[in-house]
C-alpha cells in the first residue's frame, strides 16, 4: 500500500471540499476502499475520513418516507423496524449482501459507490479500461461469467456488485448531495449510476467534490416486495442475478408492478416497458413472458455469461408467480 496521509472531516461540506483536491479519497466503511488501497488500484495520497459527521440518522420524512443518513450501516439498516415493516426488499436485500462483518461496516453512501468485482479490475497485470482508460478490457473475450449481459459498450462490461442499490432503485430512491459550498443537490437513484460507454472510469454523476450524505425513501409503494438473489453460494457471494419486485395484485389482476435487476448492468436495471406489460395485465405466463422479454430487450452474451440472460428470464418469472400468488 502507498503511504498517504489522514484527516478527520469536521464537517460534510469540508470533506466534499478537501475531497476535491487531487489524489484524495473520502473514508467511510472503507470495506472496498482499503481492499483497492492494498491491491494499489485506488493510490491516494490523503483520506478524508467523515466517520465522526453527523450522518448515521434514520429518520421519517413528513410524506411517510425515510430519509437515511449516508453513514448508516447496512446491518442497522437491515434491522430497522421501519424498513422491515415498510421496505421489506431493502432489508432483504441488504441481508443477501457481503457477510455480517461487513454489513457491520459498510455505509449506506459507500454501498453506492462501492466499485464492480469484475477480477480484471483486480488484476492489476490486465487490461482494464475501468482501471486504465484505454488500456482494453480483458472481460470481453476473457472470463466474463460475472459480467454485465445488459447496459455494457465495447469498452467495458463490468457489473455493478450493489445488492442495496437494485432495492433503492425499484424504491424510487433519492441521493442527497452536498459540494464544497455547502450546496446540497437530490439525485434520482436512476441517474445516479452511469452505463460505461466511452468513459468506463466514471461510475456515477457525482461531480468531484462533491458528497452523498443521505438517501431518501418516499412512501412505501402499495403491494408485496421481495428480493431474490441467484449466486454461486448461499453467502458472501455476489450475484449473478438479482430480482427486486414490488407488485400490487387482487385476486389475478395486477394493478403496479416494479422489477430491478442486480448482476445483469453496470447500473440497477429497470425497464418501464416491462412494468407497463404488467400494469392491468392478468397475473400469469403470457403476461410475465410479456414482461420478461421486454425487460431483457438488448441483452447480448460473451461467451462466459451467456447462462445470464436464459436465467434473468426464469428468476424474474419465478418471482412474479410467487408475489401474485394468493
Ligand atoms: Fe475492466 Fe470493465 Fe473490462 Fe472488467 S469489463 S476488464 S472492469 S473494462
Amino acid at each position: 500500500m502507498k503511504a498517504f496521509t489522514y484527516q478527520c472531516a469536521s464537517s460534510a461540506a469540508q470533506a466534499a471540499a478537501v475531497s476535491a483536491q487531487p489524489n484524495t479519497r473520502i473514508i467511510a466503511g472503507g470495506t472496498n476502499l482499503l481492499d483497492l488501497m492494498k491491491l494499489e488500484i485506488e493510490t491516494p495520497v490523503h483520506l478524508v475520513d467523515i466517520n465522526r459527521l453527523d450522518l448515521a440518522r434514520i429518520e421519517d420524512t413528513r410524506d411517510g418516507g425515510l430519509r437515511i443518513g449516508a453513514m448508516v450501516r447496512n446491518s442497522d439498516l437491515a434491522a430497522d423496524s421501519r424498513v422491515r415493516e415498510r421496505y421489506g426488499v431493502l432489508s432483504r436485500a441488504l441481508l443477501a449482501g457481503a457477510s455480517a462483518q461487513l454489513r457491520n461496516k459498510a455505509t449506506t453512501g459507500g454501498n453506492l459507490l462501492q466499485r464492480t468485482r469484475c477480477s480484471y479490475f483486480y488484476d492489476i497485470t490486465k487490461p482494464c479500461n475501468k482501471r486504465m482508460p484505454g488500456s482494453g478490457c480483458a472481460a470481453l473475450a476473457g472470463l466474463n461469467r460475472m459480467n454485465a449481459v445488459l447496459g455494457g459498450s465495447d469498452q467495458c462490461i463490468a457489473a455493478n456488485p450493489s445488492d442495496m442499490s437494485v432495492a433503492m432503485r425499484v424504491l424510487d430512491a433519492r441521493v442527497e448531495t452536498v459540494d464544497a459550498a455547502g450546496k446540497s443537490r437530490v439525485i434520482p437513484i436512476a441517474d445516479f449510476h452511469r452505463l460505461p460507454g466511452t468513459t468506463p472510469q466514471i461510475d456515477t454523476n457525482l461531480r468531484p467534490g462533491e458528497l452523498i450524505t443521505a438517501v431518501t425513501l418516499p412512501p412505501p409503494p402499495p403491494g408485496r416486495q421481495i428480493y431474490r438473489k441467484i449466486r454461486d453460494r448461499a453467502s458472501y457471494a455476489f450475484a449473478l442475478v438479482s430480482v427486486a419486485a414490488v407488485v400490487d395484485a387482487v385476486g389475478s389482476r395486477i394493478r403496479s408492478a416494479r422489477i430491478a435487476c442486480g448482476g445483469l448492468a453496470p447500473k440497477p436495471w429497470r425497464v418501464a416497458q416491462a412494468e407497463a406489460a404488467l400494469t392491468g395485465a392478468s397475473a400469469d405466463t403470457s403476461s410475465f413472458d410479456a414482461a420478461t422479454t421486454a425487460f431483457l430487450e438488448g441483452a447480448r452474451g460473451y461467451g462466459g455469461n451467456d447462462f445470464k440472460i436464459p436465467l434473468a428470464r426464469r428468476s424474474i418469472s419465478a418471482v412474479l408467480t410467487q408475489i401474485t400468488r394468493t
